[in-house]
């Protein structure tokens, strides 16, 4: 459990202790929250856990006592973890490119990945597509949209959209908090306001996203990875309730939607359990209480981080590692209140456009150019 002290992290714990029976926990990682990692250390005494550093692993020691979980520290940690011969199943739930080393671990000893960290494959979706493939092993996608997607597909995963007859996949959006926002009213609002998402309780930096759309950016690119396709055959719609996750288009004019309430239990259940199916405890969908599905179009001025990424998502290559890694300063500098909202996509742009063209050969060529990028985000703030 890659990022245990998280969101995804709480809610993929939680489905554990519904079904001891079913799976046990190898290792749990987290990066500064100690306290709460000590917690969880002591509720499942996984053999492994993974902190930030050795002042965090004496912390950790000390707060566990006698407790015999190893503590491993770093990246190293991670990766270790994230390829030991004995784990099965890898929840990868970091947040940001900082998931990118122990996610390529994972691929490259062929482990069945559930994959909630999107970054991964905006940054380097070709090598971790092919790596999976290459090692033999199942990569199944735990961000909401993308489960639904795969839900609705015949379970090929290496039939293209037109040989399983598919037309069109719709990439739904909540719109986030600041749907009906003027441009006006976006230029002064606050980190408050941006991550008091409507319907997703979330991690600080996905809600941010949420607010700016970038993270239907990111998963638009991350759909074109998962999916084999172009970003032209993925159209967003906005849906306000939240309620349908995304829809897939047949030939035939046929349209399956996956339906359900905001709540992760419910993919991530479904990709721990797949083929099969578990319990979640998630509260049974009532469309009589929600009475009504809305849908509009996604509006490029007033959302240009939407734009952005439509931008990278054709180019692919060091453009999404540039916006990716432009992105994630910009939201952090947004969060400690050092760049405006609507200066989120002005930074990402500026930066995207020293980008250079193709692919990296390789994730080092990868991890080099995320770490340009956010120097080049830096100097620019
Ligand atoms: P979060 O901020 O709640 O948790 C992030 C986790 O990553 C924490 O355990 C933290 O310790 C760890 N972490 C952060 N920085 C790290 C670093 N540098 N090195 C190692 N570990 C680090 O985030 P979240 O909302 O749980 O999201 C996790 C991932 O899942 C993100 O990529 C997000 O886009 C994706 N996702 C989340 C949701 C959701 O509902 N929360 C939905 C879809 C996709
Ligand atoms: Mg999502």
């Amino acid at each position: 459990m890659l990022g245990a002290t998280g969101s995804i992290g709480s809610s993929t714990l939680d489905l554990i202790a519904q079904h001891p029976d079913k799976f046990s926990l190898y290792a749990v990682t987290a990066f500064s929250n100690v306290e709460k990692l000590a917690k969880i250390v002591k509720a499942f005494s996984p053999p492994y856990a993974v902190v930030r550093d050795l002042e965090s692993k004496q912390q950790l020691q000390g707060l566990l006592g006698a407790q015999a979980s190893q503590i491993l520290v770093g990246e190293e940690g991670l990766c270790e973890v994230a390829s030991a011969p004995d784990v099965d199943m890898v929840m990868a739930a970091i947040v940001g490119a900082a998931g990118l080393a122990p996610c390529w671990a994972a691929a490259q000893a062929g482990k069945f990945i559930l994959l909630a960290n999107k970054e991964t494959l905006v940054t380097a979706g070709g090598l971790f597509m092919r790596a999976v493939q290459h090692s033999g092993g199942v990569l199944l996608p735990i961000d909401s949209e993308h489960n639904a997607i795969f839900q609705c597909m015949p379970h090929d995963f290496n039939a293209s959209l037109v040989a399983s007859g598919i037309r069109k996949i719709h990439l739904t959006a909540s719109g986030g908090p600041f749907r009906r926002a003027t441009l006006a009213e976006l230029q002064n609002v606050t980190p408050e306001q941006a991550v008091a998402h409507p319907n997703w309780s979330m991690g600080q930096k996905i809600s941010v996203d949420s607010a700016s759309m970038m993270n239907k950016g990111l998963e638009l690119i991350e759909a074109c990875w998962l999916f084999s396709c172009d970003a032209s055959d993925i159209d967003i719609v906005v849906h306000p309730q939240s309620v349908i996750h995304s829809m897939v288009e047949y030939i035939d004019g046929s349209v399956l939607a996956q339906l359900g309430n905001p709540d992760m239990r419910t993919p991530i259940a479904h990709a721990m359990a797949w083929p099969q199916r578990i319990t979640a405890d998630v509260a049974p969908l009532s469309l009589i209480d929600i009475a009504r599905l809305d849908f509009e179009a996604p509006d490029y001025q007033r959302f240009p981080c939407l734009r952005l990424a439509r931008e990278a998502a054709e180019q692919r290559g060091y453009s999404s590692v540039y916006m990716n890694a432009a992105n994630e300063v910009a939201v952090q500098a947004f969060l400690e209140r050092r760049l405006s909202f609507l200066g989120i996509a002005n930074l990402i742009e500026r930066v995207m456009s020293r980008a250079d063209r193709g692919e990296p050969c390789d994730i080092h060529a990868v991890k080099e150019a995320d770490f340009t990028a956010r120097r080049l985000a830096e100097e620019d703030l």
